[in-house]
């Protein structure tokens, strides 16, 4: 590929959450950023609704609020999780998580991925250093020692002396890279709406691990949820096409009529779940940040937590070498970004997967190990408050 003369400091690939978080924790530091990304401007600027109600950790909370993220966002379109209670099999003995138990006053916050998208994406064209590039794909990507090299889909070439991927946890950034990561597919599908309730959900997250499927609902405004229904592929489809009065009917009834009457006021909307872990987060000049290094299974709600995290940290080292005038994208600063990001993910990445085997396990000793699982947490106050703690990000 031959070098151009017009580089930028940093590329991002992806302007979703992930790669416009990091661009707008760059603010203030006078490098030049590119964000090229796939969508039109006007998808960036009015995101649509795409029923991912996301819980935000109280450490996302702060990030976003150093961000000035929530001068962006209505203050009543942000709700406050007071508590949680895990279900195992039925709607009797809930495992329950109180705030107070990780000594904060709420476990977390809700907010619409719509909203979080549109929030950083305004904070972002805001500022000066940041040039986007929109419905552009980056079609090859290189690097030598001195710059990465970016060539797009209407032929276009750039450099920067850094390349950061954060194309989603399908990125195809990272395999032009050569960096390979493990995936695991678990058969399912999250059906995610909102609903109305006929009595209000007090502020408590729902998760009930039926036999048959997840069912979790997660509050919102005054007498509003989110649904999350987890099923095995070959049932999605019957669930999509079930109609408003059936849908609703089917999860009041799962949730045994604890909010009265509930109705779909969304559209519903089907994720398949796959998790990736990425083999390195770091290559020449290159790194990976958000779902594109570590894609997350959302049944403990921390894919963009740790997106935002790892944004934070990545952001963090390259200010660190900015001040002692060294290299932002030397190898060494790179590696040290890895691995705090490892350090922080891996944990949660397959904790969560041993959850989910656990979770999902409907044989005779599945069904006891979930039992063992669940006595364990009411008859250990500890395990509760580790756990609390890790729902509020501590
Ligand atoms: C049902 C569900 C519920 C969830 N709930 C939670 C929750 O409660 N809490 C939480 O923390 N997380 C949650 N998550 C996870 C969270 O939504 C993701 O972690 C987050 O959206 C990932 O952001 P990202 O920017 O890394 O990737 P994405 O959102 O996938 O964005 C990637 C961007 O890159 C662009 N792109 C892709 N390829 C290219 C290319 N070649 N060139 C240019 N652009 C490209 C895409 O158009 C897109 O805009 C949930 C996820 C799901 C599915």
């Amino acid at each position: 590929m031959r070098r151009q003369h017009n580089d930028y400091d940093i590329a991002v690939i992806g302007g979703g959450p992930a790669g416009l978080s990091f661009a707008r924790l760059m603010s203030g530091t006078g490098l030049r950023l590119l964000v090229v990304e796939k969508k039109p401007a006007a998808a960036l600027k009015k995101p649509v609704y795409d029923g991912r109600e996301i819980a935000l950790t109280h450490p996302s909370y702060k990030v976003m609020e150093n961000m000035g993220l929530w001068d962006e966002i209505p203050r009543d379109a942000v709700t406050r999780i007071i508590g949680a209670k895990a279900f195992n099999g039925d709607l009797t003995r809930p495992l329950s998580f109180d705030a107070g138990r990780a000594g904060k006053e709420n476990l977390g916050y809700m907010v619409s991925n719509q909203n979080i998208q549109k929030a950083v994406f305004a904070a972002v064209s805001r500022q000066k250093n940041v040039t986007l590039a929109t419905e552009t794909s980056v079609t090859r990507l290189a690097t030598d020692d001195s710059a990465a090299m970016l060539q797009f889909d209407d032929g276009r070439r750039v450099t920067a002396r850094l390349a950061i991927a954060a194309d989603s946890r399908f990125s195809e950034a990272r395999g032009m890279m050569g960096i390979a990561a493990s995936r695991r597919d678990f058969g399912r599908s999250a059906i995610v709406c909102r609903m109305s309730l006929e009595h209000d959900h007090d502020g408590i997250a729902r998760e009930c691990f039926f036999y048959d499927r997840t069912l979790a609902v997660l509050p919102l405004g005054p007498k509003s949820c989110s649904v999350v229904l987890t099923v095995a592929h070959q049932e999605t489809a019957a669930v999509m096409a079930q109609s408003p009065k059936e849908f609703s009917a089917d999860i009041e009834q799962r949730i045994s009529h604890a909010f009265g009457k509930m109705k779909l006021s969304s559209a519903l909307f089907n994720y398949p779940l796959v998790g990736v872990f990425a083999d390195n987060f770091h290559a020449r000049r290159f790194c990976l940040i958000g779902d594109a290094s570590v894609g997350m299974h959302p049944v403990t709600a921390h894919g963009f937590n740790l997106g935002l995290q790892g944004a934070a940290s990545l952001a963090h080292e390259i200010k660190q070498a900015q001040r002692c005038d060294i290299d932002f994208a030397s190898d060494e600063t790179l590696a040290r970004y890895s691995r705090r990001h490892r350090a922080a993910t891996l944990p949660m990445y397959y904790g969560t997967n041993l959850l989910v085997s656990v979770f999902t396990d409907t044989t005779k000793r599945g069904r006891m190990t979930r039992k063992l699982f669940m006595s364990l947490g009411r008859g250990l106050p500890f395990v509760r408050q580790i756990i609390a703690g890790k729902l509020t990000g501590d």
